[in-house]
C-alpha cells in the first residue's frame, strides 16, 4: 500500500481515527495507520490486503413523546450519564429507517409505542462522532413503562422538564425544539451542533 505512513494519532491536535484498531477485520494481519493515496486523512489500511477500514459517525435516532400535552422522559440505567433523563434514544441499526429506529428506542426503553411525526433537530455531536436525529411523536396509548437500559420513565409538563438533570446537549436541544414548535404550531427542523465539551 503507498502512502504516507503516520505514526502519529493526533493530526493538528485532532484525533483522527476514533475507535481504535489492532488488526485487519478482513485478513487478520496486524493494521497500520496511514494517509491513503488521493485521500487527505490518515485511515486505517491494511497492508497485507489493501482494505481500507473507514471510520465514519454513528447515528442515535430519538423522539420526544407526546401524551395529552406532557412528554415522556426516560431515566438513564447505564452509563454513560447514568440516572439523568433523556428522551428515548438510540444506536440505528442496519436495515432500518430513522423513523423506525426512534420509534424502536422508544420500545426498548420506555414500553412506549408511538407514531412518529416530523423530524424536529438533527444534532452534529462532533467529539462523540455521532449525529443525534429527533423526531416528534405522540404516544399512541398511555402504556409506558421502564425498559431494560431505564430507571424510570415519567411524563412531564413542559414547566416540570428537569433541564438541570438531562443527559446530553442535544436533548435539552430536542426538547427545546419541540417546546418552540408545539408554542408556534410548526414543524420546523433545527440543523445545529451541539456544544463542544472541554477536553479532560
Ligand atoms: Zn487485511
Amino acid at each position: 500500500m503507498a502512502g504516507r505512513t503516520i505514526t502519529d494519532a493526533y493530526v493538528n491536535g485532532r484525533i483522527c481515527y476514533p475507535w481504535p484498531m489492532n488488526y485487519c477485520s478482513q485478513c487478520g494481519e496486524p493494521i497500520s495507520r496511514a494517509i491513503p493515496p488521493g485521500d487527505n486523512r490518515i485511515r486505517y489500511v491494511c497492508a497485507s490486503c489493501g482494505m481500507i477500514h473507514y471510520q465514519n459517525p454513528r447515528i442515535v435516532a430519538g423522539c420526544v413523546p407526546e401524551y395529552q400535552d406532557r412528554i415522556l422522559l426516560c431515566k438513564r440505567a447505564i452509563e454513560p450519564r447514568s440516572g439523568f433523563w433523556t428522551v428515548p434514544a438510540g444506536f440505528m441499526e442496519l436495515d432500518e429507517t430513522l423513523p423506525d429506529a426512534a420509534a424502536r428506542e422508544t420500545l426498548e426503553e420506555a414500553n412506549a409505542r408511538v407514531e412518529i411525526g416530523a423530524m424536529i433537530a438533527s444534532v452534529d455531536v462532533i467529539q462523540a462522532r455521532q449525529v443525534h436525529v429527533f423526531f416528534a411523536a405522540r404516544l399512541t396509548d398511555p402504556g409506558f413503562s421502564a425498559g431494560a437500559e431505564t430507571l424510570a420513565t415519567r411524563l412531564y409538563d413542559a414547566e416540570s422538564i428537569p433541564w438541570d438533570e438531562l443527559a446530553f446537549p442535544s436533548v435539552r436541544i430536542a426538547l427545546q425544539q419541540f417546546l418552540r414548535n408545539r408554542e408556534s404550531g410548526q414543524d420546523d427542523l433545527l440543523v445545529c451542533e451541539a456544544p463542544r465539551q472541554k477536553i479532560r
